[in-house]
């Protein structure tokens, strides 16, 4: 058996067009790609896939699911098989079948990780090895809120406090070895981390993955340590600060991303709650993906010298493959967040955001510059922006980027546009004809149920809210209240949605409309949209539960009257026969 979240975090790695597109032909139309099924003969594509949600649905024959699902039936691979055959393309290790006592489980690294938390926190507020890092804290204005926040700790110089703490909390050494929190040095195993502040590094539900630790004294070694890569930490996926961001992500659909842990904090502490930190990596397309699922806004805030500026400009076709069209905000004075919040406060930083300026200003500057100049250089700057201009599907963005690079470049719009012709004109022939689309399915208005399904499968944030809010409970369809508990199941369990096989468990006559909302869109992109349509739903759930309520009430008021006035009200009736009859 392979771990229902590894299998999980798989799917969500893929990219499902990357396993389809070798079997399928596909154009892009609006935010799917479609071609023709290969599941059923057809001579128009009714055959759509969603890479954003990573599902596919045939309008056609009514077949569809996630990447597994697809690869089983049409390659004829076995689910463990087909699992293995995506982890293998994005270098992500699954464990043997059956796992044995040479694999802990995941669980075992989180609860390490969370046990080295627990002991770090302690440090910092409980010993005197807390005392140089908390004079760090107060020094970088750091108050108590945004250390409870972030759980920082610190690492005391010994070198073995760790080692004993996890002794003492029955840790398996060797789990901490490979979480680099221990290493051998001499034979004997020790404290990787010492002598430093500490930020634990959380995933987006909010488990301990990793740690960096900033030296706080002169000659400490290197700034920053970092958790060496691990089971459960992949620098390349996770961003600081993301968890403790989700909040303020319900409120604002605009992720502020900046580089360093510290700006992170800042931000947070001078009441900017939406924002994340890369930590000095290169964005990372899987970051990007993160992010996406998010916000649906992205300003780049990086360090105003020249090597945030760089830093910020090549992470512009990351972020457009992403989906995203990212500003960026340009510190005055080569000011890092963290410096510029502290110095001139929350309102100097949001007017600076107000001046947010698209990235690919940026971007298109910088690969001019860096391409040198003359012909040569033009042309070199020329067929890096073509590469990033051919990806681009929204024309109004390729727009935007092909005068800004005529412009830098110096070479004309109309050979720029002649060398990357682009997603739009490539799937003409797919968009032209009203043939073409998918047909409209039969039935009336969806109930607020079906909505809630509907909405349900396009984001966690969604699930999680229908979760909070205790709506499934009020729930009576017999279609829809399995489905949307399945899915809170899910939730409950850790794992991530998974639109393709969730549609697999509507009933068929209902999975066409459901998939057909989804690929059409139909507003569910849209932050607002979304907000008034859970909350519509959610009302009209609660208001037939009240009536079926009122309904109840009423029934029983009824036969109360019919067994006469001795009945004491909250007795039981079912042992009670109207009166008229006993008396008989
Ligand atoms: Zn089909």
């Amino acid at each position: 058996m392979i771990a229902e979240e590894k299998i999980a975090e798989i799917r969500q790695a893929a990219r499902i067009s990357e396993f389809i597109s070798p079997h399928v032909a596909l154009k892009r139309r609006g935010r799917n790609l479609v071609g023709l099924c290969p599941f059923h003969d057809e001579k128009t594509p009714s055959f759509s896939v969603n890479d954003e949600r990573g599902f596919y649905h045939c309008f056609g024959c009514g077949t569809g699911g996630n990447v597994f699902k697809f690869l089983m039936a049409i390659e004829g691979l076995s689910f463990p098989e087909a699992v293995r055959k995506v982890a293998e393309r994005y270098g992500i290790d699954v464990p043997e079948e059956g796992g044995g006592p040479q694999a802990p489980s995941r669980d075992r690294y989180f609860q390490a990780n969370a046990s080295a938390a627990r002991y770090f926190r302690r440090c910092l507020l409980e010993t005197p090895a807390g005392r140089p890092v908390l004079e760090y804290l107060s020094q970088r204005g750091i108050g108590e809120d945004a250390s409870e926040t972030f759980l920082l700790g610190a690492s005391p110089t010994s070198g073995d406090g760790l080692l004993r703490w996890f002794k003492k909390e029955s840790i398996d050494l060797s789990v901490g070895r490979q979480l680099g929190l221990l290493l051998e040095r001499g034979g004997r195993l020790q404290d990787r981390f010492r002598g430093r502040l500490m930020f634990p590094i959380r995933d987006v539900q909010g488990r301990v993955v990793g740690f960096a630790g900033r030296a706080v004294a002169e000659d400490a070694g290197p700034k920053y340590l970092n958790s060496p890569e691990s089971p459960v930490y992949h620098k390349s996926r996770v961003l600081y600060g993301l968890f403790e961001a989700r909040e303020a992500l319900r409120e604002t659909s605009t992720l502020i991303l900046v580089e360093g842990y510290l700006d992170a904090i800042a931000l947070r502490q001078a009441g900017m709650g939406s924002v994340a930190a890369t930590c000095g990596t290169a964005l990372t397309a899987e970051q990007a993906r993160t992010i996406r699922r998010q916000a649906d806004e992205v300003v780049v805030v990086f360090d105003g010298d020249s090597a945030g500026t760089a830093a910020a400009a090549r992470s512009f076709p990351v972020f457009t493959d992403a989906g995203l069209w990212p500003k960026m905000v340009v510190l005055p004075g080569g000011e890092d967040p963290d410096s510029f919040v502290r110095a001139r406060g929350l309102e100097a930083f949001e007017a600076e955001l107000g001046r947010a300026v698209p990235l690919v200003d940026a971007f298109v500057r910088y690969t001019a510059q860096a391409a040198g100049g003359g012909a040569s250089g033009a042309a070199r700057a020329a067929s890096e922006l073509s590469a990033v201009l051919a990806r681009l599907e929204n024309p109004f963005e390729r727009d935007v980027l092909i005068r800004k690079a005529a412009l830098w470049t110096g070479i004309s719009e109309d050979v720029l546009r002649r060398q990357a012709p682009g997603a739009a004109a490539r799937s003409g022939a797919a968009r032209r004809g009203p043939a073409t689309q998918p047909a409209k399915a039969p039935g009336g208005a969806p109930g607020p149920e079906e909505l809630l399904v509907t909405l349900m499968l396009t984001g966690d944030d969604i699930v999680r809210r229908v979760h909070d809010e205790k709506v499934i409970d009020l729930m009576v369809s017999p279609v829809w209240k399995p489905v949307a508990t399945a899915m809170i199941d899910r939730f409950n369990r850790g794992l991530p949605g998974d639109a393709g096989t969730t549609l697999e468990e509507i009933p068929e006559q209902y999975r066409r409309r459901v998939a057909e909302r989804l690929v059409e869109g139909a507003g569910l992109d849209d932050a607002g949209t979304r907000e008034r349509i859970l909350a519509d739903c959610v009302r009209g759930i609660r208001r037939s539960a009240r009536r079926r309520h009122n309904q109840s009430l009423l029934l029983e008021l009824r036969r109360r009257e019919e067994l006469g006035a001795d009945v004491k009200p909250g007795e039981d009736l079912a042992d009670w026969k109207p009166r008229n009859l006993s008396d008989a």
